[in-house]
């Protein structure tokens, strides 16, 4: 029932080992490939070579280390933040949090920021995050009409439909259509309120929480919450479209 984002199973290969395992590879195509005359007939041998970007990664990688822009290990620090760090893990700890308690929810809907930090999950972008309370007659909805402005360091990355030309115009247009797009139907008695976020504001959305649930831990609150239910687009618990691409 967790975000299939949380879902994905890292390689064991760290990703300099990925990197290395690639370049190998190709080398390895090369010191393997057929002979000359071999090679004059069409072969899948060709198709060994890693992908582009991998390449392109790569490249670029050893380009900007040997010229002293940038050093290994802050790149790593970087990429492991991002690979392992920041994600929806984090916001559905604050929502879970929430859901408990209600002093905490209370503190979190009048200073994100200074409530989220009480759990360790501080960030640049956190001190300018607002939250916003579902409730049966409010949902919320999420959008950044200008481009993808989003509280990443709580939700992951923004997905390639959230920074999409349709879903920026067509959230404020039409919502509802929109939500119906991802399988949520929100009652004609129900407010729909969408929140445009900027580069100084970015909004999360504090789900409701699901019914039956009373007896559950906060770690299996947790995994009810996903992403697109913190944008909005989606209710929590709704396992189903969890994480979509
Ligand atoms: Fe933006």
């Amino acid at each position: 029932m967790a975000d299939r984002q949380r879902d994905v199973q890292k390689p064991d290969l760290g990703r300099r080992d990925f990197l290395k395992t690639v370049t190998t590879g190709a080398a390895g195509a090369v010191a393997g490939a057929a002979p000359l005359s071999a090679q004059t007939q069409p072969s899948r041998d060709h198709q060994v070579l890693p992908s582009d970007p991998a390449l392109r990664t790569k490249a670029l990688e050893s380009l900007l280390v040997e010229k002293g822009y940038v050093d290994t290990a802050t790149l790593d620090a970087l990429i492991d933040t991002y690979e392992h760090k920041i994600g929806p893990h984090n916001g559905a700890k604050v929502v879970a949090k929430a859901w408990r308690d209600p002093a905490f929810k209370k503190r979190l809907l009048e200073d994100a920021p200074k409530a989220i930090a009480e759990l360790g999950l501080t960030s640049g972008m956190g001190d300018h995050t607002v939250v916003v309370e579902n409730t049966p007659k409010l949902h919320n909805l999420i959008v950044c009409t200008l481009c993808s402005c989003y509280p990443f360091s709580l939700i992951g990355l923004p997905p390639v439909w959230y920074k999409s030309a349709a879903y920026r115009s067509r959230a404020v247009i039409d919502p509802r259509g929109v939500l119906r797009e991802f399988g949520t139907t929100i009652g004609d008695d129900v407010e729909v309120r969408v929140w445009d976020s900027t580069a100084e504001i970015r909004y999360l959305v504090l789900p409701e929480r699901p019914a039956g649930t009373e007896g559950l831990s906060e770690e299996e609150l947790a995994s009810l919450v996903t992403r697109d239910s913190m944008v909005g687009v989606t209710k929590a618990g709704d396992s189903a479209r969890a994480g979509r691409a």
